[in-house]
């Protein structure tokens, strides 16, 4: 029996059940690892129909899963439930958007960026795709007006933008985006990691592609890397006969914790919203915090955008303290809920500095220069006790 149909139900039913078969081997309730590297056919007939398009069935490993399936078509679900999406999912985030660039980029062409992009991002067009012989233009981030102005014509092919953006979750408005990628015949692809199917999706705005980091909210739970790229069928199908050749598939245990940790993906962001909310509006009347960054607030310059295209804001919170490099580390070594770490989007709140974490070993001055402050702290609300953390950076700022 075919997965239930999502198109009239809401993003809690999707991420239960989603793309997954109703019935399934074994009448089991979940759905199993396939631990096999390839796939047996019963007579050669069977494999001739299969290369005929009359079964559809696995063949080999680096061309297809069903645990990987079931994953893929979850997400999908929870991008579009009205069916019309396909995912392919891939090793990592970074896997997903180095692919999906080199397959759709020709020797000669051109991609348009935004100056946040992740900075692997950037690194990845600036110097590999370069090499290859495709050129780029990095645009400051709201500036549609200079992104529209950096198109080549005959050359861009993928305008790239992350909505909301990291550090400072600046918001793309993705109508206008998608408009100025008709208008040119280029192809636009949001970044959505920050953001998940829960509070925003692009394609309903007319972006062609959307990509996620797995890894972060749509995992959920800090034990697995894998990354996606959603769109329509058509492209997709292009970009999963690409992955055929550049090998970077998602894993089958991988592809199932991802399976586990969407069945809670809708209650989790739910909480991540609501902590990222309080949390942002504690910070921003603390004495000890010079400014923060959350489009949930009406001090973020693209809050009136995000109000309109997205349902919650997310649980990440980016905020500057009151003191120099030392004083933010200080504050950050005080504080007891957060583990400091890379990532963000899992259960357990995780916090970084930026100067000290990705951005080490600029000096202050080269930091400035890529908009990165000495007092920068990111902070990725997980789901615990919005009071408890509170309770937690209230006795952190005021030691
Ligand atoms: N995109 C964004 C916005 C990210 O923050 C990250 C973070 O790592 C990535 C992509 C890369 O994802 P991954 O670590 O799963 O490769």
């Amino acid at each position: 029996m075919p997965p239930a149909d999502l198109s009239a139900r809401g993003p809690s039913t999707a991420a239960v059940h989603g793309g997954e078969p109703r019935h399934r081997a074994h009448d089991s309730v979940t759905t199993p690892i396939v631990q096999s590297a390839t796939y047996t056919f019963a007579n050669t007939a069977e494999l001739i129909d299969f290369h005929e398009g009359r079964v559809e069935r696995e063949e080999y490993g680096r061309y297809g899963n069903p645990t990987v399936r079931a994953a893929e078509a979850k997400l999908a679900a929870l991008e579009d439930p009205a069916g019309a999406a396909a995912a392919l999912l891939c090793a990592s985030g970074m896997n997903a958007i180095t692919s999906a660039l080199l397959a759709m980029l020709p020797a000669g062409g051109h991609v348009v960026l935004t100056d946040d992009c992740y900075r692997r991002t950037r690194q990845f067009v600036r110097t590999m795709l370069a090499r290859l012989g495709v050129e780029h233009s990095v645009v400051p981030a709201g500036d549609l007006g200079a992104l529209e102005a950096a198109i080549v014509p005959g050359k861009t092919r993928v305008l790239l933008s992350e909505s909301p953006t990291n550090p400072y979750l600046r918001v793309a408005d993705l109508p206008a985006l998608a408009a100025i990628g008709r208008r040119h015949r280029v192809k636009t692809i949001i970044d959505a990691t920050f953001a998940t199917p829960y509070n925003q999706r692009p394609l309903a705005h007319g972006i062609d592609l959307v990509v996620h980091s797995c890894t972060k909210y749509l995992g959920g739970h800090n034990d697995l890397l894998a990354g996606a790229i959603v769109g329509r069928p058509g492209i997709i199908a292009a970009l999963r006969e690409a992955q055929g050749m550049l090998g970077g598939i998602c894993d089958p245990h991988s592809a199932y914790l991802l399976l586990r940790g969407l069945k809670t993906f809708a209650l989790r962001m739910e909480r991540h919203n609501a902590n990222g909310m309080v949390v942002a509006g504690f910070l921003e009347e603390h004495p000890r915090v010079a400014r923060v960054h959350y489009p949930g607030l009406a001090s973020h310059p693209d809050h009136a955008i995000a109000a309109a295209q997205m349902r919650g804001f997310g649980g990440v919170v980016s905020f500057e303290i009151a003191g120099d490099l030392d004083a933010t580390a200080h504050f950050i070594d005080r504080l007891r809920l957060p583990y400091i770490a890379p990532s963000l989007g899992g259960v357990e709140s995780l916090v970084e500095q930026p100067a000290l974490m990705s951005f080490y070993e600029l000096t202050t001055e080269e930091r400035l220069a890529v908009g990165i402050r000495n007092n920068l702290v990111r902070l990725s609300c997980g789901i615990e006790d919005a009071d408890d953390l509170i309770a937690d950076l209230g006795q952190a700022l005021d030691g």
